[in-house]
């Protein structure tokens, strides 16, 4: 799979994550962590999916930061990125329908789809799933991770590796995979190519415009 291959096809299920896809959540984690615990670390310096050990939170501390990250209030002013919403707007008009397909925890289903609707994201469907086993999921919210194994997608966008892993050794998915530093240690994958920014991808090739 490459980007001009998106606008190359048509008609076809693509599977979007939310967080550090659409939108820009571990940059509101830095500023949280710097109102709530008056700590600055520098976006490169997140090494680790796991925020706790990218912060060195202890598990009091995490706790706190997790209960302040799924307030409604944090939720709808997280920053959608640059350029996802004509990107998105593009592929609906080539006829690719939009799945997002989100980790986030169930807490946080209301304000997420206020997010979505006050970001002017046009999406046809929108499904939380137990990526990660998150304690107190709601699982009238939230589906397995192995209820979306079938799903016909023709390409996933993610940013975890975990997943990206998932997707392409469980589902055979080619994966676009938004450049982190939490996602640097992935080995490399012909399957899995690696993006910048929303810019890249709403072009026709990568470096284009
Ligand atoms: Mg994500």
């Amino acid at each position: 799979m490459k980007i001009k291959d998106i606008t190359n096809s048509t008609d076809g299920s693509i599977y979007l994550d939310l967080d550090d896809v659409l939108c820009d959540t571990a940059v509101a984690y830095l500023d949280l962590i710097d109102r709530e615990f008056g700590l600055q670390i520098e976006f490169e310096q997140i090494f680790s999916f796991d925020l706790q050990k990218s912060f060195g939170l202890s598990d009091e501390a995490n706790q706190h930061m997790f209960r302040c990250a799924h307030q409604p209030d944090f939720i709808i002013n997280i920053n959608v990125f640059s350029g996802v919403s004509e990107t998105l707007e593009r592929w609906k008009a080539l006829g690719h329908r939009l799945h997002i397909v989100t980790g986030r925890h169930t807490s946080s289903y209301q304000a997420t789809i206020d997010w979505l609707e006050q970001n002017d994201i046009d999406y046809d469907s929108f499904t939380m799933v137990d990526k990660y086993g998150w304690e107190d999921t709601d699982h009238d919210l939230a589906v397995p991770l192995a209820a979306i194994r079938s799903r016909d997608y023709f390409l996933a966008i993610e940013d975890n590796m975990e997943m990206t892993k998932f997707l392409t050794s469980s589902m055979d998915l080619p994966v676009m995979l938004y450049d982190r530093p939490w996602n640097r240690t992935l080995s490399p994958d012909p399957r899995v190519e690696r993006f910048q920014d929303w810019n890249e991808l709403n072009s026709d090739y990568p470096g284009g415009g």
